[in-house]
């Protein structure tokens, strides 16, 4: 069907993803090229990174201005961009304080780290932190242990122990997880989860577990790696339920591509980590954080956090329509720009079907299509996603 050339599995890079036999060569706005010339919509988003889509005019300028000044110092030495940034995520999440690193699973070990010394300080000598069914939290040893799918713990045990793990949205079992343990010192969990197939927890869930927090003196710690950063049309998604955490990591979404993590943290957490406890050799460079700092800043110009409420609510009200009550569809969730449509079996194949269409989307927990695009989608890209989509879904279905 496709004469042109497809990229092989390279000899020398490990093999660690299942790759799509496609090499992208350029981007603008939320459209990809591949090295063939083929045309994509992106409504993956380089996995919920490329906020700003792909190569903002806005952006650009801004970016090689930062590459030809200073890409990197180390943090041996003050980087003003470093306090513009946290200010700025300060002033959004109501918390007080930031740590600068380069990926999710980064911030997210940071949180551990000061969820344990967060029990030190108090004398509990071996913390434990509660964690979720299905659940992704990284691919580092601590990490993974933490993440609730045993497919990314195979091969790596012995786990981290000190983790206590709970079903989502179910008060009950977490009191009774919890009951009398006086080692327990935070609550970890992303407000939707992303990897483990797009499932929100339910705002009432979310103010009983602040309330919990607080009247065990618990840390509320929420991964906003992949839900955060404007993508459900609040900075933060936890927002929605009008809950504020102690500890909040960030990272994908937060450098438009540039890579870049940060845990946000507030008054009980935000002086734990003293000068030799924690830190990074590129974790706040230069470019990250001029990256970070346009990104919020372009995004407030172009009214990105009500684009992303306005087009999510769109394309998931377009694919409802149609897709609702129909079966092999189990359900569709997600706020926003994140979307999961559930599917009754599993439908990785239509990755691969939907890139030859001309869409980029991923199926994540085996049967759950999910879109993460840019925040800049308008509404008829998002018609244009739902028009290749909808008939790929109906003839999969039908098989
Ligand atoms: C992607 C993701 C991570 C891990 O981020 P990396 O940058 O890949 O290390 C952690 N938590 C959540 C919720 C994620 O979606």
């Amino acid at each position: 069907m496709n004469a042109a050339p497809k990229p092989a599995a390279s000899p020398h890079v490990m093999n660690t993803y299942g790759r799509l036999p496609i090499a992208m060569s350029h981007g603008r706005g939320c459209r990809l090229w591949d090295t063939n010339g083929k045309e994509y919509l992106d409504a993956l988003g380089g996995i919920a990174v490329n906020t700003l889509g792909h190569a903002h005019p806005k952006l650009v300028p801004a970016l090689q201005d930062q590459v030809a000044k200073l890409i990197h110092s180390s943090n041996y030495y003050h980087v003003p961009d470093q306090e513009k940034l946290a200010q700025l995520l300060v002033e959004r999440s109501g918390l007080t304080n930031v740590f600068f690193c380069s990926t999710g699973l980064e911030a997210n070990e940071a949180a551990l780290k000061l969820a344990r010394k967060y029990g030190h300080d108090k004398g509990i000598e071996r913390p434990e932190i509660v964690v979720y069914d299905k659940a992704f939290h990284g691919r580092s040893i601590a990490t993974l242990s933490a993440t609730g799918n045993p497919k990314v713990q195979a091969g790596f045990g012995p786990l981290v122990d000190g983790f206590i793990r709970v079903p989502l949205n179910d008060i009950d079992s977490l009191k009774k997880a919890t009951a009398g343990n006086p080692n327990i010192v935070a609550v970890f969990f992303e407000t939707i989860q992303g990897e483990g197939g797009v499932n929100p927890m339910r705002a009432q869930y979310l103010k009983d577990v602040r309330a919990l927090c607080d009247a065990n003196d618990w840390l509320l710690m929420i991964d906003e790696v992949q839900c955060g950063m404007g993508r459900t049309g609040k900075w933060f998604a936890h927002q929605w339920a009008g809950i504020v955490p102690d500890v909040m990591p960030l990272a994908k979404g937060l450098g438009s591509g540039v890579p870049i993590g940060a845990v946000v943290a507030g008054p009980k957490a935000a002086n734990i980590f003293q000068p030799g406890n924690h830190g990074t050799t590129f974790g706040g460079n230069p470019l990250a954080m001029r990256a970070g700092v346009e990104t919020i800043r372009i995004m407030e110009e172009e009214g990105l956090l009500e684009n992303a409420a306005r087009v999510g609510e769109h394309l998931r009200t377009v694919l409802e329509k149609d897709l609702i009550g129909r079966a092999g569809v189990k359900e569709i969730r997600g706020q926003g720009l994140m979307i999961g449509i559930e599917l009754t079996k599993p439908c990785g194949v239509l990755t691969q079907r939907a890139a030859d269409a001309g869409l980029l989307l991923s199926v994540t927990a085996d049967s759950v299509i999910r879109m993460v695009p840019p925040l800049i989608m308008t509404t008829a890209e998002a018609d244009e996603v739902a028009a290749i989509l909808l008939p790929l879904i109906h003839a999969f279905l039908a098989e």
